[in-house]
Order: C-alpha cells, then structure tokens, then sequence
C-alpha cells in the first residue's frame, strides 16, 4: 500500500542576497542542512530579498554557486522547485498582502502615521526617562476620519501589529533551552514598511510557515526577532517552527565577523585553494562538537549531527583549526580532483607524463595550491634558489661528498636504494649525514616531500647539475 510521505523535519536557509557568503552563514546554512540529512527531511532555500536596495541577483547567483560548491544542495528552493513558490520574497507580495489583509480584517494590526523623526524623539524621551523605548501607542487608536485626513496629508502609513498586552512568550529554543519574553517589552511593533515592503521578522515568520518549516536554526542576534515572530504567527493561525539561536561566531581578535571582512567570504577562501570539505569539517566543529574528532564526510557529519552536542558559548574563528582541515581534506582528495585543483598554479612547469607522480610527491606537503608551485619549482625549474640552512649543510657537507654522489648517480640514476646504498658505501655517511646533504643539494630545502619519490620525478641532467653545483659550493 503506498504511504504518504511526511517531512518529519524541515530546515532551511534564508539568506539575504546582500553580500557575498561568508563563514558566518554558511555555518547557519550548513547547520540546518545537516539536521535536515539527520533526520531524512528537507532542507529549503529561501531567499530574503526585500532589502531592494542592497539586494543584488549577482549576489543571489553566487550564493546558489557557493553553497552547491560546498555540497550544500537544497532540496527545495531557487532553480529546484517545491510546493511552496515562489522562494524569493521579492515575488511574495500578493502572499504578504494577503497576510496584511487577514490581520486588518480582526484589527490586530493598524495605519502609523508616525514618522521617523517623532519615533526617534519618543525613543529618546523613553529612554532619558529610564524605561525601555517602546511605541508609545500614538496611531493605535485613531478613528477612520482622522487616519482620513492623514492620508489626504499625504503622510504614508506603515502598519503596525498590535501586540497584545500582559502576555508571556514562552518558547524552547533548540540550542539555548528555555526563553521567556513579555509581551509588554516588546509593544506595538511595524511588519509593512512606509513603502509598502515587508518588516523582515514578518515575512520571514509567514514563509517559514507556509512553507512548512519544522526546525530552524539562525543566528543569535536574531532572538529577539522571536517572541515578535510567534505572537505574529499566533495572530494569523500560522504554525510556529521551532527556532534555535547559535552563538555568533567571532573573530581571532573577539570582534564579529562580518561581510565587510571579505577575508572570510566562501569566494575568496576557495580562490585561496580552500576546498570545501575544509570548510564543512571545521565550520561543523564551530558551535557544534562531534563524539570524535576525525575527519568526516558530509554524509558522516551529518549522522553526527545532533541539537544536544550544540554549544552556547561564542565560536571563536582559529584560522590554524581551520588550516588542520585543509590539510585533512588535501590528503584525502582523489588524486583527478587534486590535479584539477592544482593545475593552473604548476602546470607551466611539471611535465605531463610526470602529473600523477607530482600529485602523488607533493600532496602529504601542501595545503594550497601555492604550495604546490613552490615544489613544481624545486623539481622542475633550471635555477634553485637554497634556503639558508640548506646553503650551510652543503658547505659544511663538503665537495667530497657529492663527488660521490655524483658517481653514484651516474651508476643508478634516480633509483632511490641502490643510489644510497652505493653512495652509504662510498662515503661511510650514514642517517641525516647521508640524506639530508642530498635533500640540501637536490631541492635546496633541509624538508619537503619523500626522498625516493623526489628522486623518481627529478628530470637527471637537472639532478645532476644540482650536485655538481653543490660540490663546487
Ligand atoms: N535573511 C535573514 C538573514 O540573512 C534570515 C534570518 C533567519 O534565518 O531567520 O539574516
């Protein structure tokens, strides 16, 4: 017998196409995806355009690119579809409107003539006076021939909600537990604006309604947007999802992260070479903890996933946390994917029949694809530049030595045992004494990747000019 599917969770991410996305939302929208792959629901894109003069589209096209580079693929949204179109606000008006309506005809919302520079002087007023700014209520009861003449003065009306008085608004938040705001704290509150356009809070609530949103989680300068959302959605008869409140993350220096810091932008990190289950194994690791500390896939993560294991305390950014999983992620890449990462920066200078084997060499090496060109460079370019100390162990080392290696070169070529074994016989150097000065003299680094791999790649006249110049140093 068929059985009707029932999203037991639905999450979603409701960006606001303003900027470029950065860790700080990616975060939000990687957690609500992995709860959503956690419990088999849904995870819904959604997208907040109704600041109409900081939304972009170019905006909107990155971030759909940015989060399906991050294999953050949404099953319902922008470019996918669902039952609840359309999925960007701007196209929600006649939805709204409709909400706007509903209200107006129980008269729990009504016309505000106020204007910006009246709110701002009550505020203050409020205030000086040691209480809490809050609507003093000035249009929450003018009769139809005043609101009337207000409008024949041209004055443009925002409508405000009516909050009801006395009242607690209690919720459970999914990471900081039990809240309770009062109704008298908050007051009447605008949910259209002067020109028409939604307040945030409210289309927000409204969507993530209709849209059947179970579970969401947000950022935490978002709670006190709340217990205005529940009382909005108890108004309209809408179901409340349950909401969750992650502490924001902060900078090294404890200040916010903001979209002003373009350091931390998904587009700037994936240019810098960061891949992106880099950025999901430490972004899950913030405000979040895992039983184990492992590197994990996406599907894995996600199985991990649970509302207990979220922290409250602020989520530091620590960029060496952050580089450990780079590390992690490049060791584990396949090695196609790998080439194709690291290509453009190398690929003037590693051969094409050697491509595999420098992957293979370099990749326990580099985090970057910098990193790569640095090696690309000490195995393939015409002129080596030594580092300091690898300068000084030549020297100290002596020409003696690469005389010898050279004659044992020259016997057996790149072939890392017998080339040792033979140069061990001839100069009785044994341990760092005999690597270290070869490693000096063939990549002009004291580190760096496997010796006998080093030796396999290197092209033999370029090894061999590498010791001849070395034991005439
Ligand atoms: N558009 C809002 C933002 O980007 C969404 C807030 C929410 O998740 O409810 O901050």
């Amino acid at each position: 017998m068929p059985t009707m599917k029932t999203t037991a969770c639905k999450t979603r991410f409701a960006p606001s196409p303003t900027g470029y996305l950065h860790l700080g939302n990616v975060r939000t929208a990687l957690f609500n995806a992995l709860l959503a792959r956690r419990e088999q629901g849904c995870f819904l894109l959604r997208i907040e355009d109704t600041d109409r003069d900081r939304s972009r589209p170019e905006y909107v096209a990155a971030l759909l690119e940015d989060l399906r580079w991050l294999g953050l693929d949404w099953q319902e949204g922008p470019e996918r579809g669902g039952l609840h179109p359309p999925y960007a606000q701007s196209e929600r008006a006649a939805i709204y409107a409709e909400h706007y309506q509903r209200l107006e005809t129980t008269d729990q919302v009504y016309p505000c003539f106020c204007t910006p520079v009246e709110l701002a002087l009550s505020r203050k007023t409020q205030l000086a006076a040691g209480r809490p700014p809050r609507y003093a209520g000035t249009c929450a009861r003018l009769s139809a021939t005043e609101r009337q003449a207000r409008c024949e003065r041209g004055l443009q009306p925002t409508l405000r909600f009516r909050t009801p008085p006395g009242q607690r608004v209690p919720f459970t938040d999914l990471a900081r537990g039990p809240q309770q705001f009062a109704s008298d704290d908050i007051g009447d509150f605008i949910i259209r604006r002067a020109d028409g356009g939604p307040q945030f809070f409210f289309a927000n609530a409204v969507d993530d309604a209709l849209m059947g949103i179970t579970h969401l989680l947000r950022g935490e300068d978002h709670l006190s947007n709340t217990p205005r959302q529940l009382l909005l959605l108890e108004a309209l008869g809408l179901p409340a999802p349950r909401y969750g409140h992650l502490a924001l993350i902060v900078g090294a220096d404890g200040g916010p992260l903001s979209k002003r810091e373009g350091h931390f932008s998904v587009r700037e990190l994936r240019a810098t070479g960061y891949l992106p289950e880099a950025l999901l194994n430490y972004l899950a690791r913030l405000g979040h903890s895992y039983e184990r500390d492992r590197w994990m896939p996406l599907a894995e993560l996600a199985e991990g996933f649970t509302l207990e294991r979220l922290g409250r305390a602020a989520a530091r950014y620590d960029e060496a946390q952050l580089l450990h999983w780079q590390s992690e992620a490049v060791q584990r890449a396949d090695p196609e994917r790998l080439w194709a990462w690291l290509e453009s920066a190398v690929v003037d200078e590693v051969p094409t029949t050697c491509r595999e084997a420098f992957v293979a060499t370099v990749r326990p090496n580099i985090r970057f694809p910098a990193d790569a060109a640095f090696w690309a460079g000490r195995l393939f370019g015409a002129e080596l530049p030594l580092s300091e100390d690898s300068r000084a162990l030549i020297a100290q080392t002596g020409s003696a030595f690469f005389a010898q290696a050279l004659a044992a070169y020259a016997e057996h070529g790149g072939v890392y045992q017998p080339l040792f074994d033979d140069l061990k016989r001839r100069t009785g150097a044994k341990g760092k004494a005999l690597f270290m000065p070869m490693r000096a003299a063939l990549t002009g680094e004291l580190h760096g990747p496997e010796l006998a791999r080093i030796l396999a790649l290197l092209p033999p006249e370029l090894a061999r000019r590498r010791l001849e110049d070395a034991g005439s140093a």
